[in-house]
């Protein structure tokens, strides 16, 4: 495995790949890995010859009152785990190798990145495709990974894709969870033993919006309102932002009919912001899938 800090040492081992007719992948990281990040690595080792991991604090997606300097960061325990799973290439650079001067240039994705978990970060979603733009320029991958945990994220990336004309395919890869539920995530080591136990409450009330949406319930409001209930009922949830949106779109739904829909969640903890998705299949549309179903 060969750890790359500065962008041409990376283009020229990539370079070198890409001339045998190997594909590349790449999953881009925040580091301070976990069985989420490695989930991603382990499916871009299955689907392509090469896989590049980047690990890089991007500060540029964090709003001035959020927690860049707190971010965790262990880079020696993020090698350790990209080594053993058998990665070529770790491409971990300093903001400055990333950023050499003020950035004239930024990438925008409109209204995606501006609804839902966009208008309580402000300029998240455009420092995120701005950066990953930027990976996607430096190591030219035929492939790249995200999870699904992040589905805001997602969407913006495929839809910057598709609107750029960029030559690579997404995959997103479903969320790892702990075994009481809570998805996994780099910043749950900042959690204290009781926030920690508190934070079970999101996959939870994903669970219980889930099921209503399951069982017939198509008023959003229903959903969202119980949902609510329940975060708002746990004292150690700041909740921050609760939706409900088309599950391919992102788009407002008046009432869930034959469409999936997704929920998405961001919570803070004890000042700890985390967030979490579960897409929810109206009847209708199990129904239409299973022969014979009821209409
Ligand atoms: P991060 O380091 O948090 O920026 O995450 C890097 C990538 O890993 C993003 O595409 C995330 O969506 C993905 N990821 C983070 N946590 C999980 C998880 N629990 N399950 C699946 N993917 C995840």
């Amino acid at each position: 495995m060969q750890l790359i800090e500065t962008i041409a040492p990376l283009r020229a081992a990539l370079y070198d790949y890409r001339r045998k007719g190997e594909t590349i992948g790449v999953v881009p990281t925040m580091g301070y890995l976990h069985d989420g990040h490695l989930a991603l690595v382990e499916r871009a080792k299955a689907e392509c010859d090469r896989v590049v991991v980047t690990v890089f604090v991007n500060p540029t997606q964090f709003g001035p009152s959020e927690d860049f300097a707190a971010y965790p960061r262990d880079r020696e325990r993020d090698l350790a785990m990209l080594e053993r799973l058998a990665v070529d290439v770790v491409f971990a650079p300093t903001v400055e190798e990333m950023y050499p001067r003020p950035g004239q240039t930024t990438v925008s994705v409109k209204p995606l990145g501006d609804i839902l978990i966009g208008t309580v970060r402000p300029g998240h979603f455009s420092g995120v495709a701005t950066v990953v733009s930027k990976l996607f320029h430096i190591v030219q991958p035929d492939r790249a990974y995200f999870g699904e945990k992040d589905y805001q994220q997602l969407a913006v990336i495929r839809r910057m894709v598709a609107d750029l004309d960029m030559p690579l395919t997404i995959v997103g890869v479903p969320t790892v969870r702990e075994p009481d539920g809570l998805a996994m995530s780099s910043r749950n080591v900042r959690l204290t033993p009781e926030a920690r136990a508190a934070a079970k409450v999101l996959s939870r009330a994903l669970g219980e919006g889930e099921r209503l949406i399951g069982a017939g319930e198509a008023d959003p409001q229903v959903v969202l309102e119980t949902m609510r209930g329940m975060i708002t009922a746990e004292p150690l949830a700041e909740l921050r932002s609760l939706d409900l949106a088309d599950a391919e779109t992102l788009e407002a739904v008046e009432r869930v009919e034959a469409r999936p829909v997704v929920l998405l969640v961001t919570a803070a903890f004890g000042g700890v912001l985390l967030i979490d998705e579960r897409v929810a299949h109206p009847i209708a549309e199990l129904n239409e899938t299973e022969p014979g179903g009821e209409r």
